[in-house]
This record gives C-alpha cells, structure tokens and sequence, in this order.
C-alpha cells in the first residue's frame, strides 16, 4: 500500500481528492488542516495562538505541526494520504526524519495544479458539513448540495471556513507560492513528483491521480 503528499494551493481539491483516495484505497487520510481546526478551539494559549494563525491565513509553527502529525504517523498501517503537509521544506525535512524512525517511505507527490483566478472562485463557493467529511461547492454544478445549506450524505447543516474569504485567500495563496511550491523541485529531485490538472472538475483530477496510484 502506498504513502502519498498531495500538495495543493488552497482550495484545489486537497480534501475533495483525498477522501476519493481514502473511500478507493483504503488509505489513512491525514489532513493537517482538520487537526488544527480540532486544536484550535482548545482552551489554551496554543489553542489560541493556532486560532490566530489560521484566521489570518498564515502556517502555524512547525513545532506545534509536527508534534500534532507525529502522533498520527505512528497509528498509521495501511498506506496514508498527507493532506496538508508538509507546507514548507524544514517540514519536509521533519517529515524524512519521522519516516525513517517509523521505517515509512513516501510513494508519490502529487501536485494539484490551478491557477489563482480559479482557486479564489472554489474558496468563496465551499461549504463542509458539520458532522460529517462531506465538501461541497456552491459555484460547482457538479459539487452542489441538492438542498441549499444542508449536507446529502448525513442531511446535518453546511458552513463556511472562516478562512475562505477573499481576504484570507491572498495571504494563503502568497504563503503557497512562498514556502509550499519550493517542495516541487524538492520533491522533483527525489524523483517521487506529479503534476495533475485540477481545473476541469473533481472526475477528472481523479482519474489523473488513479493512472498513477496504479501504475
Ligand atoms: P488546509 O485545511 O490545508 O487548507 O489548512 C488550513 C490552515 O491550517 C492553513 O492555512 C494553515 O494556517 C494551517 N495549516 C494546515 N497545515 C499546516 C502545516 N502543515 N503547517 C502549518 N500550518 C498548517
């Protein structure tokens, strides 16, 4: 079973493509991204100091993210899909380092590419479930709840991140372009990298990704 990055700007289809992976494969699926949003509404000075961070749409400290995605390494046994992480080279490092303590590899790194104008449309038109991992895109036929607001899969109430706003998304994206996509050519190196287009529609970006799970 494989061990897989997906490395995205926001609202590419990180979460979308990782639960298709995780329903296909039956791989771990790790999103840092949902870590955070658990440990962010802890009553502690990290808690809050993770709450600011994401709400200005800036990475929260390696320190805190490794130790939260360490944890969840060691429970994993059936190939995962990291979501999230790492977003920039020290995590990448980190990341090599807690593998080879748990004898882990990375398989593939897949990069959702799409450009800007095109992820900013997806950030202000998404909308998760509140119970369960269902995402949705009210700009997306394709990805559009049948019931405005309420979620198909478990019928529980849709809401909107507090970090997808249009404001939120430049420093997001700014922060992509920064510290994230230098991992293309870090992982271009190792020979472990691929690029899929994730502009059409979530299908397509599937397909993709399965040509190269199962090669
Ligand atoms: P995501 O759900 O992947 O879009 O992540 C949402 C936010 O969580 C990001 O904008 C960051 O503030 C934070 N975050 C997620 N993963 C990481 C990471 N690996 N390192 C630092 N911050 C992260």
């Amino acid at each position: 079973m494989k061990n897989i990055i997906l490395i995205a700007p926001p609202a590419a289809g990180k979460g979308t493509q990782s639960l298709l992976i995780k329903d296909k494969y039956n791989m771990m699926h790790i999103s840092t991204g949902d870590l955070l949003r658990v440990a962010k509404d802890e009553d502690s000075d990290t808690g809050r100091l993770i709450k600011s961070l994401m709400e200005e749409g800036k990475l929260v400290t390696d320190e805190i993210i490794n130790d939260l995605l360490k944890n969840k390494l060691s429970e994993t046994n059936n190939g995962f899909i990291l979501d999230g992480y790492p977003r920039n080279i020290e995590q990448a490092k980190a990341l090599d380092d807690m593998l080879e303590s748990l004898d882990k590899k990375i398989d593939n790194v897949i990069v959702l590419d799409l450009p800007k104008e095109e992820a900013l449309k997806r950030v202000c038109g998404r909308r998760l479930c509140t119970s369960c991992d269902a995402i949705y895109n009210i700009f997306e036929d394709s990805m559009k709840p049948k019931e405005e607001g309420i979620c198909d899969s478990c019928g529980n109430a849709l809401y909107q991140r507090t970090d997808d706003n249009e404001e939120t998304f430049g420093t997001r994206f700014d922060t992509y372009l920064e510290k994230t996509a230098p991992l293309i050519d870090f992982y271009k190196d190792k020979g472990i990298l691929e690029v899929v287009d994730s502009s059409i529609n979530k299908e397509h970006t599937f397909n993709q990704i399965k040509e190269i799970l199962d090669k």
